[in-house]
């Protein structure tokens, strides 16, 4: 039976970020994907028009029909929305709990629209995170996470990292696309283990759902049983590769 990842992640109407991208990254990666929605957004590239969530059951349900369904090899979270999924998701997950999971903290759409509720942020932090191999917070998600201001140098942002990882992150690859400098630089920083850089050249191209390819990306590859610091540099690759071609 093919390796599927489960995507639980919100749908977006102009295919920019959310369940359009993950499903089409994992499939370049040479995976099917299995879905669980957990919000459905209408959106353009400039704005959220619409945020209807779903109903908690019905995306544990979801969940456990395409667990049922197939080979399920890694799991990715993305857009939660509100505080109920998120009990939700990770009651079904916790029944999963040797599969490598990704968790990318959506919290604020690139057009400014909050995409998961304030209240909801600790149940992430408390709940969500100690199951999951990795999660990939921007500068601003890593800020709101750890409930300080946004890193302005790498020092700065491997602290806050830290600080997740003693709650009880296994791993965490902060993302330096908001940040500036030639190079876009992520960092990836696990327990007992000095921080591993990933740099690539800084394109001047902007795409929208950059964030959830890359943890696509990165659960295409655990999926494959690849080592956390390969799946982080193949999904890096593709991301990059993808933005060369939108320029
Ligand atoms: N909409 C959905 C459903 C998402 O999952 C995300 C990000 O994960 C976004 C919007 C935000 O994407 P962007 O910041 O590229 O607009």
């Amino acid at each position: 039976m093919k390796t599927h990842v489960l995507v639980v992640a919100g749908s977006d109407s102009s295919g920019g970020a959310g369940l359009c991208r993950d499903i089409e990254t994992i499939s370049a990666l040479g995976l099917r994907s299995a879905a669980a929605i957990t919000a459905i957004t209408v959106q353009t590239h400039d704005r959220v028009e619409q945020v209807q969530p779903v109903d908690p059951a019905l995306i544990a349900a979801q969940m456990r029909a395409a667990f049922a369904a197939n080979h399920v090899g890694a799991v990715k979270i993305g857009m939660l929305g509100m505080a109920g999924a998120i009990d939700a998701v990770a009651a079904v997950l916790a029944e999963h709990a040797t599969l490598p999971m990704v968790l990318d903290p959506v919290l604020v759409s690139s057009s400014g629209h909050m995409l998961l509720q304030a209240d909801a942020v600790a149940g992430l932090r408390s709940k969500l995170m100690p199951l999951c191999r990795v999660i990939t917070p921007n500068l601003p998600e890593l800020a709101a996470l750890t409930a300080t201001f946004e890193a302005g140098d790498a020092d700065e942002a491997v602290r806050q990292a830290g600080l997740l990882i003693r709650d009880g992150a296994c791993a965490v690859l902060v993302k330096g696309g908001h940040a500036s400098g030639r190079q876009a630089t992520d960092i990836l920083v696990e327990q007992g283990g000095a921080p591993t850089p990933f740099s690539m050249m800084r394109l001047a191209a902007t795409m929208r759902g950059t964030g959830c390819a890359l943890a696509s990306g990165i659960a295409a590859g655990l999926a494959c049983g690849q080592p956390l610091t390969t799946a982080v540099e193949r999904a890096k690759r593709l991301v990059f590769e993808r933005l060369v071609k939108e320029r």
